[in-house]
């Protein structure tokens, strides 16, 4: 009998232990299946819903398709040019005129050339949301300065389009497309809109270019008779809008100095041009002894080294000068930029003691008392140095513009929108978005004078701008599409 048990007992053992280590393996299979299949399915999911929700086909690979297109739609052969009231920018407008009706958006020309496309949103006659660029451009321009601001507002709209969301805004959302910001063709800045916020002078109707041809002429050689009575219902009524927004390219190396994609802009600096002429006395390079000369060159040189000295350390020159206070000279330091660009002589010739040099000015600052005393300070020193050097000097103010301030809670709706985005795309919480002046002009300085303005800078590489070398990086369009979307988020 005991044989038998112990017979049984053993393959009872047996087997038992057989069927541990079977279900021991089964487990552990089942786990190293289960574990492979979920995190297969798990990483699927978070990048499918992320990339679903974050749209990349229409803010990334849809709005870079466009720049693109947008990009070939020239007057010139072989670089981009799209002047005001050209044949090359009514293409574009047409162009984006469809965009704008793909995003669902009601589509008008006004009178001044300028596109808008409008979504009335759940109550139409609360204030309007205003967000544009330009669609002009300079000579031999890059494809993103102005067509990036236009192309992100109207994709982020799509995308609320998509998703049901559009018909919830809480109030009208209009994108404008400037005609006109550059102002190649009439050395006039902001045609557009400055017209829409009623600071256009009807002056500016008569404008010629360089053919003679006005800008009311223009208008009128494509259908848009302007005159002086509907120059001036162009202008909006600032109780009707909300206020205006513009996403831009930094034209600036900062973003990429930072490692950032968005900044948001604190204010467009003020802006101050000049021409100076310095007259002397002409005379032969090799018979005028040095110590006789009044030669207006070498005045110049020592004049635009002034500036330079004054706009690097306008402390050492202000601090003593009770115009400034503490905070004037340290916005002052950060971001007062001086500049020469173009200089002139007569005769211009390598053996001839010029008679008189002309060159330019151009000072910029965020704040408006310090721009003034620095320009105080350099017309003392430049009449200083011309005495001395016995030659006269002629100072012209060509261009005076105030700075502009971006509203304090616009910008934080910005801020917070670009922060959203980032996060989305990343997955991470993000260092704080950064702060940053503009020192070129933009749209949102005439439409200051309408309402609050707010404006969002995307990183361009090597800060290039103005050139075919410009370029943003196809990933920043997308968190510019994203962060438009994310402030969109703000009004429904
Ligand atoms: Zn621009």
């Amino acid at each position: 009998m005991a044989v038998p048990f112990a017979k049984s007992h053993f393959l009872w053992s047996f087997l038992s232990i057989f069927l541990h280590i079977l279900a021991v393996f089964l487990l552990l299979l089942t786990t190293y299946v289960s574990a492979h299949t979920f995190s297969d399915i798990g990483s699927e999911d978070v990048d499918s819903s992320r990339r679903n929700d974050l749209y990349s086909e229409i803010l990334r690979d849809e709005a870079l398709a466009r720049l693109n297109e947008l990009g070939k739609v020239s007057d010139a052969d072989g670089y981009l040019e799209r002047t005001f009231m050209s044949a090359a920018s009514l293409r574009a407008g047409n162009l984006i005129r469809c965009w704008m009706e793909d995003a669902g958006l009601t589509t008008w020309f006004d009178h001044m050339g300028n596109l808008h496309g409008r979504f009335e949103g759940m109550n139409r006659s609360a204030e309007t949301l205003l967000i544009g660029s330009h669609l002009d451009t300079v000579v031999d321009a890059g494809i993103f300065d102005g067509s990036l601001g236009i192309i992100s507002a109207l994709s982020a709209l799509k995308v609320l389009k998509s998703n049901g969301m559009l018909a919830k805004l809480k109030r009208p959302v209009e994108v404008i497309a400037f005609s006109d910001e550059e102002g190649v063709r009439f050395q006039s800045t902001f045609l557009g809109s400055a017209a829409i916020a009623g600071i256009l002078p009807v002056s500016a109707l008569q404008i010629s270019d360089k053919s003679g041809v006005t800008v009311q002429d223009s208008l009128k050689e494509n259908s848009l008779g302007i005159t002086e009575e509907s120059l001036l219902q162009l202008k909006y009524d600032s109780k009707s809008v909300w206020g205006y927004v513009e996403v831009h390219i930094e034209q600036g190396p900062l973003l990429e100095w930072v490692g950032f994609p968005l900044g948001v802009v604190k204010g467009i600096a003020g802006q101050t041009r000049l021409k100076v002429v310095v007259k002397g006395s002409q005379g032969h390079a090799g018979t005028v002894p040095m110590s006789l000369r009044q030669d207006p060159m070498a005045a110049a040189a020592e004049l635009i080294v002034l500036l330079e000295r004054l706009c690097k350390n306008p402390k050492d020159f202000l601090s003593y000068d009770d115009q400034c206070n503490d905070s004037t000279i340290e916005s002052l330091s950060s971001s007062l930029v001086c500049t020469v660009g173009e200089i002139s002589t007569w005769p211009s010739a390598s053996n001839v003691i010029p008679g008189q040099v002309t060159f330019t000015v151009d000072i910029r600052a965020m704040d408006d008392m310090g721009r003034e005393a620095v320009l105080y300070e350099l017309s003392n020193q430049m009449y200083q140095i011309c005495d001395r050097r016995s030659v006269s000097c002629i100072v012209e103010s060509k261009h005076d513009a105030k700075a502009v301030v971006c509203d304090s809670e616009l910008s934080s709706q910005l801020k917070f929108a670009a922060n959203v985005a980032l996060k989305r795309m990343t997955g991470e919480i993000q260092d704080e978005v950064p702060i940053l002046m503009s020192g070129a002009g933009h749209d949102a300085m005439a439409m200051s004078h309408l309402s609050k303005v707010g404006m969002l800078f995307v990183r361009c590489r090597g800060g290039i701008s103005h050139s075919p070398a410009e370029h943003v990086l196809d990933d920043d369009v997308w968190a510019a599409g994203l962060a438009i979307v994310a402030f969109l988020e703000t009004h429904l």
